[in-house]
């Protein structure tokens, strides 16, 4: 018997990824032993709050800027839910701005929150142009930027259809027009050594589960001078954006992941971008009317999405899991709500290829072995569902 096919294999490493080993031995101190909170005066409260200075400027480091614009928060969304309100707010009061900007292509931790300034806090709301792959349009940001715009917010690299955007140039519009800039980086920093410096960006969501830390938390970078208020209010943790008490375990773990991310990164992408690229090949030659997702190159490391005509993807997500694949359609729709992605719709595909969209996102432990078997299989699952 093919023992390859009893196994399961995890190739949804975008939807989140598991802890490094490093990563949880590094946590696991600040659990029991270096329990204090860090803004007690005691010495476990100085235990825990070095900690929690040391992770920041780690943090700080990586990403290029200081250790006092980095803001610890509860997960990608909350940076982004901190990035966008907490600035929008902030520069209405400041100088009634009051439209937001934002691809038609951002994960939902920023779409739903731009819609919810839009219908509960009264703001214009308005999405950039995007080319068939889900690059936001330079010239189109050019021409609608003014001093009206309360932030613009654009995805680093793409979840869903692993693109990356041309940041350092739609940022750089926006420095020269004086509006903030923020980026949802939650799936890009686990691919790209990030640089605010460079890439003038005003603020930055980090989430840890993304790179091989834990779920529920998450960095936000802040360029000091940017105007932002908190979200969530109370004590005086975090500049006093953040209020709550420190999970200093979780802190301590995404520096570390983040770390380990940073130092292997030229490494990963010399196993991943040959496997993901005979992955796509493989996949486009075995199975007709098929397409790649987002752009064939430009892309996220480990990152591979098509769509089949003709087909329920969620069906299919459900077939290969019976085979022992884990994969993901790349949006949130769930088994019985059929709606294909706003995302592949808002870069042009029809519902009809829409439906059918797979998600295959490869990790550090994933093995030649595993994609090969993948593609052995794949193309009569997708035919016996075509039927
Ligand atoms: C996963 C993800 C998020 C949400 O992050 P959480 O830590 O799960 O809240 C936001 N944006 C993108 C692009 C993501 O991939």
């Amino acid at each position: 018997m093919d023992k390859s096919l009893k196994k399961n294999t995890y190739l949804d490493f975008a939807a989140t990824s598991p802890v490094d080993e490093r990563v949880f031995n590094a946590m696991i101190p600040y659990f029991r032993d270096d329990f204090g909170n860090s803004s007690s005066i005691h010495q476990w409260g100085q235990r825990s709050e070095n900690a929690l200075e040391n992770a920041r400027i780690s943090v700080a480091r990586t990403i290029n800027c200081k250790p006092t614009e980095i803001i610890f928060t509860g997960g990608g969304s909350e940076s982004d839910n901190l990035a966008i309100k907490g600035t929008a707010l902030a520069r209405r009061r400041l100088n009634g701005a009051n439209k937001i900007l934002i691809s038609p292509v951002e994960h939902p931790a920023v779409s739903e929150t731009a819609r919810q300034l839009k219908e509960v806090f009264d703001f214009e709301m308005e999405y950039l142009q995007v080319d068939e792959y889900g690059r936001v349009d330079l010239v189109d940001l050019e021409a609608r930027i003014n001093p009206e715009v309360a932030i613009v917010s654009i995805i680093f690299g793409n979840n869903e259809i692993g693109t990356i955007n041309p940041i350092r140039q739609l940022a750089g519009i926006c420095r020269q027009a004086l509006v903030p800039f923020h980026t949802d980086a939650v799936q890009a920093a686990a691919h790209i050594q990030m640089d605010v410096i460079r890439d003038q960006i005003d603020l930055l969501s980090l989430g840890a589960h993304k790179f091989y830390g834990p779920k529920g938390v998450g960095a936000l970078f802040v360029r000091s001078g940017t105007p932002i208020i908190p979200i969530q209010t109370g004590g005086k943790q975090e500049s006093e954006l953040r209020a709550g008490t420190h999970n200093i375990p979780y802190i301590v773990g995404l520096a570390e992941a983040l770390t380990i991310t940073n130092e292997n990164m030229n490494s990963f992408h010399e196993k991943f971008i040959p496997m993901r690229d005979f992955l796509i090949d493989s996949v486009l030659a075995s199975i007709p009317d098929s397409k790649l997702t987002g752009h064939p190159s430009n892309r996220l490391a480990n990152h591979a999405s098509f769509v089949f005509k003709g087909l329920d993807g969620n069906e299919l997500l459900v077939i290969l899991d019976q085979h022992g694949f884990a994969c993901s359609s790349g949006s949130a729709c769930k088994v019985g709500n059929p709606k294909p992605s706003e995302v592949l719709l808002n870069i042009g595909l029809t519902p009809e290829w829409a439906s059918g969209s797979l998600r295959v996102t490869l990790g550090r432990t994933t093995t030649m072995e595993e994609i090969n078997s993948f593609i052995r299989i794949l193309p009569g699952v997708v035919k016996s569902l075509r039927k």
